[in-house]
């Protein structure tokens, strides 16, 4: 294990984040076996990051040097039988998680219906079909993504759901108004969502979805500045990446509650920087840079207090990964 001073140091070389999944069946005895084997590899190759895994497959968010990240994924595909794993891939300048964790869960992501097994390609547009058909017809486009996530980016036009959660997409189309024989467009980060969003949508009786293979961060590799306004939020410490797939400078991760936050504001308490949702905002004693100076302020709201370590960003990070686990 490396202290945190040596990781700062090997982090000042550029790393990278790849970004993949694949729905394999696997039993519980497979699942167990593999699960100390990726967990091991991973920190033999001195990686950080996030793998949900289980009987469904793999969705995995991973970062660290070019070569290791590789040197893994090879060694991964030979474990799983699988040779096409599609990667996406980000650099970074920073490690956006601090430890490599593998988690079993019922579903790698949690529609709530570990039932729907996407099985085979089910009206996959390439990024390229999907720039064209999105400009030549006439299509609905939706977004499968949360609330906190489409504020800060969408593509234009599209239909925002305004989830709080991915499970509560199912509830959302049966109380919605679209139509059910028009061509729609749906999308999220990676494209994991929608392989579940397009099988719900059509037992739902919608004839004519379509789902963006890869998602937006294919998309944006391939279409930059183009379709897609904004920027990708991502559930790691990068917050958001860009339309060059780098870690934003415009979002810091809010320290009440983890969304995302572009306003910076002095802390009542310590004068540190805090960057604060529009949200938590409306409360003052959330007006400070973290939940310890949120606590003292609310106790002696007069009283100034010592500056807070900005470590506190991924202890928010931590909380709320442990609560949701959600990566996409
Ligand atoms: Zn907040
Ligand atoms: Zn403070």
């Amino acid at each position: 294990m490396r202290d945190s001073q040596s990781n700062t140091q090997a982090h000042s070389l550029a790393l990278s984040v790849y970004t993949f999944y694949k729905f394999i069946k696997l039993s519980d005895d497979q699942v167990e076996i593999l699960l100390p084997q990726i967990q091991s590899l991973g920190e033999e190759k001195n990686l950080e990051g996030l793998v949900i895994f289980g009987r469904e497959g793999i969705n995995a968010t991973i970062s660290g040097q070019g070569s290791a990240l590789e040197a893994f994924m090879v060694e991964l595909q030979k474990k799983l039988g699988t040779e096409s794993l599609d990667i996406k891939i980000s650099p970074t300048d920073f490690a956006p998680f601090k430890k490599f964790r593998v988690k079993i869960r019922d579903e790698i992501v949690s529609l709530g219906k570990p039932d729907i097994y996407p099985t085979s390609h089910n009206n996959h547009l390439s990024p390229e079909e999907w720039h064209r058909v999105m400009q030549e017809e006439d299509v609905i486009l939706l977004d499968t993504r949360n609330w906190y996530e489409t504020k800060i980016g969408k593509f234009s036009g599209a239909i925002d759901p305004k989830l709080s959660e991915f499970n509560k997409f199912p509830d959302y189309l049966k109380n919605s108004e679209l139509p059910k024989d028009k061509k729609i467009l749906i999308y999220c980060t990676g494209g994991i969502r929608c392989e579940k969003a397009i099988y719900e949508m059509q037992s739902q009786g919608f004839e004519k979805v379509f789902q963006l293979e890869g998602g937006i961060l294919k998309y944006i590799e391939k279409f930059p500045n183009k379709k897609f306004d904004g920027e990708c939020f991502v559930f790691d410490h990068r917050v958001a990446v860009d339309q060059e797939l780098k870690p934003t400078q415009n979002y810091k991760m809010c320290p009440h509650c983890g969304q995302p936050s572009g306003e910076k504001l002095s802390c009542l308490k310590c004068d540190q920087d805090a960057w604060v949702c529009e949200e938590c905002v409306k409360e003052t004693h959330r007006q400070t840079c973290s939940k310890n100076c949120a606590y003292h302020y609310q106790r002696e709201p007069l009283a100034k207090g010592r500056k807070q370590f900005q470590g506190h960003r991924f202890e928010v990070l931590k909380k709320r990964s442990q609560s949701k686990t959600q990566i996409d």
